[in-house]
């Protein structure tokens, strides 16, 4: 799956296949980087401090962010700088032509050891997966072989602790996504900081699986040639809050989008855009807010999680 992934990233416009949230409305964007604004003086008003996007995309999010920042809070535009980390070198184009004063990383590992304000929309979920399968009284590990699946017999101690399924069913691991809530987490111990991500899953862990290929918006079989679809798992919240507090961070959350954006004042400041736009430009911001927020389209099923420094403060949205 990793190198599945990594291939299709490179070589198509995963934007054909799927819409993410900062794709659906600008007022997204916007209204994540007022929540970076009032985190960073609920913080302290720390500077310098980095603004850090994990896998980007098109750079709509940070676009759109910025413009909100610099108009709503001075001060925090003057103290930041922004970091963007990206593994794919066609997306790093994209993003440059819409956040050109960026610095890119391929991890975290290079962004300045200060403090941070992180966000990450729908990046969790591109991060590989591991699957495992019970089978009697041990488990087997899945993969992609040439087209089929396969199965092979797994180390027990690779499952993770206190997953459980019956007969067949599969248990899933994210390890990358561990690794970089891990890393994040550990960064909020030496300087204060928070991030915020935004992905699609459960409140609590669940067995199943999750593994979803899309490709022209539809789902497809994920054992479609690797590169040719986007390959989503749901993120285990639950399982990446453990992580983060034992690395002594704490952690709000999750919430569902919906009532994350409505209390972030995302219709309020729907209909003050609309306001200046054409009927038909009106009608469709409207929509695009409604889709973002409403339970049976984006409002649910994506959940909003912030890992924060120690002590950290109610942050907006996540109460
Ligand atoms: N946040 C964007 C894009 C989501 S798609 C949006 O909401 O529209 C996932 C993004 O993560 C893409 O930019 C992809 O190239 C990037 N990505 C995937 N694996 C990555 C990795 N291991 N490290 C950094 N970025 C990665």
């Amino acid at each position: 799956m990793a190198r599945a992934n990594a291939i299709y990233y490179a070589t198509r416009d995963p934007f054909a296949d799927f819409t993410t949230s900062p794709e659906i409305s600008q007022v997204f964007g916007e209204i994540i980087g007022l929540w970076a604004a009032v985190t960073w003086s609920l913080l302290g008003s720390p500077n310098p401090v980095s603004l850090v996007e994990a896998g980007p995309g098109r750079g709509t999010l940070m676009a759109d962010a910025l413009r909100a920042i610099r108009r709503a809070a001075p001060d925090f535009a003057a103290a930041l700088s922004v970091h963007l980390i990206e593994t794919s070198p066609r997306l790093r184009v994209t993003q440059a032509r819409v956040v050109p004063d960026a610095t890119w990383h391929s991890d975290l590992a290079t962004v300045p050891a200060q403090p941070m304000i992180l966000l990450a929309n729908e990046f969790l979920d591109a991060l590989p997966i591991r699957q495992f399968v019970r089978r009697g009284t041990g488990w087997t590990e899945r993969f992609v072989d040439a087209g089929s699946w396969t199965e092979q017999p797994a180390d027990p101690a690779d499952v993770p602790a206190g997953r459980n399924a019956t007969e067949g069913g599969v248990v899933e691991v994210n390890e990358p996504a561990r690794g970089f809530v891990s890393a994040v987490a550990a960064r909020f111990r030496r300087h204060v900081g928070a991030a915020l991500f935004l992905d699609y899953g459960p409140e609590r862990s669940a067995a199943g699986d999750s593994l979803q290929a899309l490709a022209d918006k539809r789902p497809i079989d994920p054992l479609s040639p690797p590169g040719s679809a986007d390959l989503t798992a749901h993120v285990d919240f639950a399982d990446l809050a453990v992580i983060a507090r034992s690395e002594s961070a704490s952690v709000q959350g999750p919430v569902p989008q919906g009532p994350f954006l409505a209390a972030l004042g995302l219709f309020q400041r729907t209909e003050r855009l609309a306001r200046n736009r054409s009927p038909e430009q009106a009608v469709a911001l409207v929509e695009a807010a409604r889709r973002l927020a409403e339970p049976a389209a984006m409002g649910q099923i994506f959940k909003v999680m912030a890992v924060c420094s120690a002590a950290c403060p109610p942050l907006p949205g996540l109460a």
